[in-house]
């Protein structure tokens, strides 16, 4: 044999993640069940996929079934398949290891949500931990397997502490067996063995499976009257009844999208979407619709309640389900829904699919497109329609991604824009739609006013904002780094222009001509000392209040939108900016003062640094050189300071 019994350890994620759910489900035990059955479900899924091009892989054993077999004597219960099964590479690659990326992240959040009080095992659940669910109730997990098309099994075991052993074994059919060695039993706790925990296990979890879930039940009945053995009397000679064994199935297999709205119960809807997602918790909302005309299709379509922890867009795990009369064709079918909605789950049964043709035609299948189509309008009819508690519970979750797309997906761009949510400057703190923005704009206004940075509360307080304020001027809070593309691609909301306010003119009120000529010759000495760092010094169309910011020309990348650039790894040329100084400020007439009087004086070097430095700080930014910073502000506050005392007359001596 290729490969010896192996002893091997868990990687130190998985022993975390066992002790977490060991620790944190045993609350919810019966769970483990529901869990290997859905695997087993998946494992018949793949290998019918994988017949319908060869046809060959199935052999004579093409009934496809999930058996549990519990032992009440010896404590034991094995969930056994006929699907795909694995290989040896494929048991040590998704058994021993977890694969998702963010598994460390993700126990470090369980931990610390722990640390703070309670578990939520619905954290754990988002993450999918099927198989290792097993160990709340087994004390020793067994798993043979057989690959298709393999001649040889692997058998993996292990008692969920720090390791397990992997070995060839043989095995007689294809797919796999899962034994567990069940813990002792605890005083309430239900037996696992027993026939009827067993059936309303499967009938609350998995009744919809679409492959039949069978187990032998032993049944006494009686014997029928020409087999009973009499005596000469006529009575019957021993036993009338006799104990018989019969293979039954416990699931209905409804494939509950067919079925009309009227006859399927809110927890059938609830079971089947954690069967098809792996989720532990009941979805916010499904769409359950039957499409009629022309064509003729099925789809049951489901939000998540929230983000998956590990959902990542190029790893979306499970999506769309599609069938075709009932019958199972592949599983994330990812043509159906845009990337924007790649957080949806569901089915989608279509009869007149062509089933014979690969994923990437099928991609261009006219049938496939109108499907999609559909699909989306009734999306958008159902997250615009849904009670404003819940859609912000949507929003919350899913916004980001949503946002996704206006700019990949043109033709919808519009009824995206109408979903999305946003702080202003006087949501106070709460989500507001844009047309919630537009209805309440100042009569005369024509113009959206956004601006975008990391922080709410920086964008709130930000320097650009005061005039807009000034004149009671709403403007939109944008923090997410995909609002940068959102805004550039929409350009325009109910016919109203996105304007920045950081960026451009303003148009508000031009600056005082005669005060802009005054001010010439200081700000071209000022455009001169800093022309390393901005490409104009200009009197301010933003400031009431502050003595400076930093703004871009129309065109210009936002300083935001230049900080994603470089964190996410891309060059870009540093955009220079310009400096606007308030002229109606004090200081600023003060400094032109000093210039004035002698335009060598040194500390015209720190001022001009520091009216400079002040626009970075108050936009949030890092100022170059911080500790001259904090000197020249303290030396000023030294001065400014002595001088009032002074005229107050009561100066300290230092
Ligand atoms: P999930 O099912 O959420 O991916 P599991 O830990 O339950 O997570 O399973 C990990 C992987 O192991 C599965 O994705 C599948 O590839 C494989 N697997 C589990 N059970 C079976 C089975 N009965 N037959 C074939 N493969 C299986």
């Amino acid at each position: 044999m290729e490969h010896k019994k192996e002893t091997r350890q868990f990687k130190t994620e998985v022993q975390r993640l066992l002790k977490l759910i060991i620790n944190s489900l045993y609350s919810h035990p019966e769970i483990f069940l529901r869990e290997l059955i859905s695997n087993a479900s998946d494992a018949i899924d793949k290998i019918r996929f994988k017949s319908q091009t060869e046809p060959g892989i199935l052999g004579n054993d093409t009934e496809f079934k999930i058996k549990i077999i519990p032992d009440r004597k010896n404590r034991t219960i094995i969930v056994e398949d006929n699907g795909i099964g694995m290989t040896y590479d494929e048991v040590v690659e998704n058994i021993g290891t977890i694969a998702q990326s963010g598994t460390k992240a993700f126990i470090d959040a369980v931990e610390e949500a722990k640390k703070k009080g309670g578990l939520l095992p619905e954290l754990i659940g988002q993450f999918g931990v099927g198989f290792y669910s097993s160990f709340i109730v087994a004390e020793k997990v067994t798993l043979i397997t057989r690959a298709a098309g393999s001649e040889t099994g692997v058998k993996w075991e292990s008692s969920g502490d720090g390791s397990y052993t992997v070995e060839e074994t043989a095995k007689e059919s294809r797919g796999t067996q899962v034994i567990l060695k069940l813990k002792e039993r605890g005083e309430d706790e239900p037996d696992y063995t027993d026939e009827w925990t067993i059936r309303g296990i499967v009938k609350r979890h998995s009744d919809f499976v679409s492959y039949p879930i069978v187990m032998d039940v032993e049944r006494t009945e009686p014997i029928p009257e020409h087999e009973i053995i009499k005596d000469k009397d006529g009575k019957p000679i021993g036993s009338t009844t006799r104990t018989v064994t019969r293979e039954e199935t416990l699931n209905s297999m409804k494939a509950i999208w067919t079925k009309s709205k009227s006859e399927v119960t809110e927890e059938e809807y609830n079971e089947f979407y954690k069967h098809i997602s792996h989720d532990w918790d009941d979805p916010l909302a499904h769409l359950h619709i039957r499409f009629e005309g022309t064509t003729e299709y099925n789809a049951l379509l489901y939000i998540p309640s929230r983000l998956p922890f590990d959902f990542t867009l190029r790893e979306r795990r499970h999506g769309i389900h599609l069938y075709s009369r009932r019958v199972f064709i592949m599983d994330d079918y990812r043509e159906l829904m845009p990337e924007y909605f790649g957080f949806i789950y569901g089915v989608v049964d279509a009869p007149d699919l062509n089933l014979n043709i690969s994923r990437e035609i099928l991609q261009q299948d006219a049938l496939v497109r109108n499907i999609r189509k559909n699909l989306l309008k009734r999306l958008f009819d159902l997250l615009e329609n849904m009670d404003a508690e819940k859609y912000e519970r949507f929003f919350a979750e899913f916004g980001a991604i949503l946002k996704i797309g206006v700019p990949t997906d043109y033709d919808n761009r519009e009824r995206i824009a109408k979903l999305l949510r946003y702080r202003t400057t006087k949501s106070e703190g709460k989500l507001v739609s844009l047309k919630d923005y537009v209805d309440r704009m100042k009569p005369d206004q024509e113009e959206i006013y956004y601006i975008t940075g990391e922080n709410p509360f920086t964008l709130m307080n930000s320097p650009h904002l005061e005039r807009l304020k000034e004149r009671d001027l709403e403007v939109v809070l944008m923090t997410d780094p995909i609002d940068e593309w959102v805004v550039q691609h929409l350009r325009q909301f109910e016919n109203k222009k996105f304007t920045s306010a950081e960026k451009g003119d303003l148009g508000l009120d031009k600056p005082d001509e005669r005060k802009t000529d005054q001010f010439g010759e200081f700000f071209s000495f000022l455009k001169e000392e800093l022309k390393d760092k901005v490409k104009d010094v200009k009197p301010s169309t933003h400031l009431k209040d502050s003595l400076s910011c930093l703004t871009g020309e129309a065109y210009d990348m936002s300083a935001y939108l230049e900080k994603i650039m470089r964190a996410t790894g891309q060059k870009t040329e540093p955009v220079k900016r310009v400096l606007e100084l308030n002229v109606d400020h004090p200081a600023i007439a003060n400094i032109k003062f000093v210039f004035e009087k002698n335009r060598t004086d040194p500390l015209l070097k720190d001022y001009t640094q520091l009216l400079y430095d002040m626009a970075v700080v108050a936009e949030g930014g890092k100022v170059e050189d911080p500790s001259r910073f904090s000197r020249t502000i303290g030396r000023i506050m030294a001065e400014a300071i002595t001088a009032e005392e002074l005229m107050s007359g009561e100066a300290i001596e230092v």
